[in-house]
């Protein structure tokens, strides 16, 4: 901080806004508690979702969520220059206030202050409660929905009318059991945006959930010598590398798999996001299939999508068709920082002498 108040103001300008995090991911919660509802003066025939701020917090107090709105409030308080850079990216026309739901005075609080930029921000959110469609039961507070135009979902970690992940999605359609995932129950929560143009599906890549690539398959399962050399008539320019290891070719493939998704991603103008700690590229469908979970991912798709068709050639649906562009999200854990390595301080010690003998002789 010291260094950064010397600075001049083009500069800190420029600073602020790249810490501003736009396009930034968001993480909100959001519940639907039937139980308000069903309180005397209150309708029953209709529902009160809300959304708020995750409130997990690790044991130092500090939210567990890296939302890029938590860092764009914690810039503000920096200094005049940064506050006068926030203040103007957040008065923009499609900035959406998340919490509270009314427009309420400005808060001292910073978790009532949360700004999501529709134009630009990816809203992520964890779902508590049970999905009922808004068609079934009207939402008494739209202006909570509206405007919101990108909304995603972890893959691995989504709360749709399950507190826990096990079985994501799950099924309660009473004549067909979708298995594990029902597009049904997702096409119920998509209608609660009104504005929604395009839902993605949030996964971490991992190096066990990857396909090995050709080349490390033959050289996994190839022969070696005495002097750990594969035995090979040298075919694949791969195989001449000295003794590489399963966890080598893995760590390799994996960097090389999320390098070629940043890459992809940037150059065909696809969507990326930035939170606290992470970053997160859209992979096309045609460029995800080394991921292990390809086929369960856009399986889910295709039968939304057929969902949708076939809601469209019914008559009397009762409800318009939501359909909306689907797509993907993919990021990796920061990286850690490196362990240090173990020293040998007898060994340094002697070798240290040594030298000084050597120096002195
Ligand atoms: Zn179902």
């Amino acid at each position: 901080m010291a260094l950064y108040q010397k600075l001049c103001n083009e500069l800190k300008l420029e600073i602020m806004q790249k810490a501003a995090m736009v396009p930034g991911m968001n993480f909100f919660v959001m519940y639907v508690d039937r139980f308000e509802d069903a309180m005397p003066g209150n309708d029953i025939t209709t529902q009160t979702p809300r959304i708020r701020a995750e409130k997990i917090m690790n044991e130092d107090g500090v939210p567990e969520d890296n939302s890029a709105w938590r860092q764009r409030q914690n810039l503000i308080k920096v200094d005049a220059a940064s506050e006068k850079v926030m203040m103007k990216l957040i008065n923009r026309p499609s900035t959406k206030k998340m919490w509270p739901r009314a427009p309420f005075p400005e808060s001292e609080n910073v978790e009532e202050n949360a700004y999501h930029f529709c134009d630009d921000d990816m809203l992520c959110i964890r779902f508590i409660g049970i999905v009922t469609a808004p068609w079934t039961r009207p939402v008494t507070n739209p202006e909570v929905f509206t405007g919101i135009k990108r909304v995603s979902m972890e893959f691995a970690f989504q709360f749709v009318n399950k507190k826990y992940p096990e079985y994501p999605f799950e099924c309660e359609c009473e004549d067909v059991e979708h298995w594990g995932f029902c597009p049904i129950v997702l096409d119920k929560f998509l209608a609660y945006f009104p504005d929604l143009e395009k839902f993605y599906f949030i996964k971490k890549l991992l190096k066990e959930e990857l396909h090995q690539p050709e080349w490390a398959v033959k050289l996994l399962s190839s022969k070696r010598d005495r002097q750990g050399q594969i035995k090979t008539k040298g075919k694949v320019e791969v195989l001449s590398l000295p003794r590489i290891t399963r966890k080598q070719v893995r760590k390799h493939h994996f960097k090389e798999t999320y390098k070629k998704f940043r890459d992809i991603a940037r150059r065909e103008g696809l969507v990326s996001y930035e939170d606290m700690e992470r970053h997160y590229y859209e992979v096309r469908e045609c460029d995800s299939e080394v991921m292990l979970f390809h086929d369960e991912i856009w399986g889910h798709f295709h039968m939304l999508k057929d969902l949708w068709a076939t809601q469209k050639n019914t008559l009397n649906l009762g409800h318009e068709v939501k359909e909306v562009e689907l797509g993907l999200l993919v990021h990796i854990d920061p990286p850690q920082p490196e362990p240090v390595p173990a020293r040998r301080p007898i060994k340094a010690a002697k070798s240290q002498k040594a030298k000084a003998a050597r120096s002195s002789s």
